[in-house]
């Protein structure tokens, strides 16, 4: 007997991916379960998709992703579980928590050490995976450990365990996208709440005067050792060069703007086209930042 049949009530089906990513574009989910309540909810629904072989996938706030044109069959869950606990200076977060929420909520106070994420688009379980950073930190430098749900039930996995890396975790590598973050616990510094203030909103104003508003999905490719991804694009004199409605900003050549009519794969053909630009002009491979789901 299906174990998801109880849940049925809680999804919307057919429903379009689009406004649920930041470059707004992509087809539809089979099925999409907005996860607001608890954890405990969230983990009933995704256990029995799992044990009805139905295949998952966990966004957050779609901030890096690119969801294919066709869509993703099976369940899309959105994780928009939010509480937060603070105890001195430890701070358990659930993983649907916005990073820039928390970001000020730390500010308030007076915790020191994630003013980075003040202006990083997202959730705390894209940030897990990811190891977002900006500023010169990153999660990897706040976390103690995080709680993930697997088929075989809730555990626990340390710093360590995730192996972070530059915008990378064990957890990115698994081919196996079954996990869910449920949670992390940081740990941060005591700090003056007006000196935390003044450094988020030098952060803020950075991004405004350096990166494009607009749909996108913040850095398309990883920075090459000791370079950037845009310098060389822009040395390459792709700025502004656009395919249908995806276009290189031309404001910072490593954001893909949706200027607004843009699908999913004039998105990755602007991205396989900037790729084999840059090697051919430059002879440097660029890796990709974002993830394609389909
Ligand atoms: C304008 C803009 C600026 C950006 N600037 C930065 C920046 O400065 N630094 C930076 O690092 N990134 C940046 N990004 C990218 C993005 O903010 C980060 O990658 C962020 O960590 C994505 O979080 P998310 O919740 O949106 O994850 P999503 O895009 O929803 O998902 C990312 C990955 O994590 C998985 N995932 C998400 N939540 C869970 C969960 N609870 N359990 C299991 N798996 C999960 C997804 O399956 C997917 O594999 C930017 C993006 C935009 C649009």
């Amino acid at each position: 007997m299906s174990q998801l049949a109880p849940f049925l009530p809680l999804f919307r089906r057919d429903e379009p991916l689009a406004k649920y990513t930041a470059a707004r574009l992509g087809g539809n989910a089979d099925y999409l379960y907005l996860a607001r309540s608890s954890n405990a909810e969230l983990i009933a629904v995704i256990q029995a998709a799992w044990a009805d072989g139905m295949p998952v996938r966990v966004l957050g706030g779609g901030a890096n992703v690119l969801v294919s044109d066709a869509g993703v069959r099976g369940l899309v869950i959105i994780n928009h579980v939010s509480q937060i606990g603070f105890q001195n200076r430890l701070v358990t977060v659930t993983g649907g928590v916005s990073l820039a929420v928390l970001a000020r909520k730390c500010a308030a106070l007076g915790l020191s050490g994630f003013e980075w994420a003040v202006s990083v688009p997202g959730t705390i379980g894209g940030a897990v995976v990811n190891n977002a950073g900006a500023h010169g930190g990153d999660l990897a430098s706040n976390l103690i450990d995080a709680e993930i749900v697997t088929p075989d039930g809730v555990g626990t996995l340390t710093h360590a365990d995730l192996a972070y890396a530059y915008r990378d975790s064990a957890l990115k590598r698994r081919a196996d996208r079954r996990f869910l973050v449920t949670a992390a616990r940081l740990q941060l510094n005591d700090g003056d709440p007006s000196a935390i203030r003044a450094l988020m909103e030098d952060f803020v104003a950075h991004r405004k005067r350096t990166q494009p508003p607009g749909a996108s999905l913040g850095s398309i490719f990883k920075n090459p050792p000791g370079d950037y991804a845009g310098r060389l694009i822009e040395s390459c004199g792709l700025k502004g060069f656009a395919i249908g409605g995806a276009q290189v900003s031309p404001i910072h050549a490593n954001f893909f703007i949706n200027t607004g009519a843009a699908s999913a794969a004039d998105y990755l053909a602007l991205v396989e086209h900037v790729r084999a630009v840059v090697e051919r002009e430059t002879g440097v491979h660029l890796e990709t930042e974002i993830e394609l789901i389909r």
